[in-house]
């Protein structure tokens, strides 16, 4: 895949996840994959740590799996504050078999009442707005 460098679109990262926000912004779900070996990468690597490929792919994932783990924010943090009428509100890690497992952090839609690890999740993903600081963001849904 043809790769063309740019600022990087999370303020502070090293740019291994750029394409990862690149695709948010276009609407689609996309984790890097080794192009080898074909070991899921993520979090975002520019190199593959099972046999040391530097070449990957931006592979479509299914937003759907389990929640692996799960925090409920009471207070709005100082980086947070654009969230701060959200509170409380539930953040989610969840587990995705359509990536081997790879596990992707997301705020909770919808209702937390049935919040619980293991828990089918969908996800969905927000526009950049200001309470995502311009960023799009991923969004995981509780399924009844
Ligand atoms: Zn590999």
């Amino acid at each position: 895949m043809e790769y063309e460098f740019h600022a990087h679109r999370i303020t502070g990262g090293i740019g291994a996840d750029d394409r990862f926000w690149e695709s948010l912004e276009e609407g689609e779900f996309r984790l890097p994959r080794c192009a080898d070996c074909k070991q899921w990468m993520w979090p975002a690597h520019f190199r593959c740590g099972h046999c040391g490929s530097w070449e990957q792919l931006w592979e479509p994932v299914e937003m759907s799996g389990r929640i692996y783990s799960w925090t409920r924010a009471h207070y709005a943090f100082d980086r947070t504050k654009e969230r701060a009428e959200d509170v409380p509100y539930v953040v989610v890690v969840a587990e995705l078999p359509g990536a081997d497992g790879a596990r992707v952090v997301g705020a909770l839609a919808g209702p937390d009442s049935g919040v619980r690890c293991g828990v089918e999740v969908r996800g969905h993903i927000d526009p950049p707005s200001a309470k995502s600081k311009g960023y799009p963001a991923v969004r995981w849904s509780v399924v009844d």
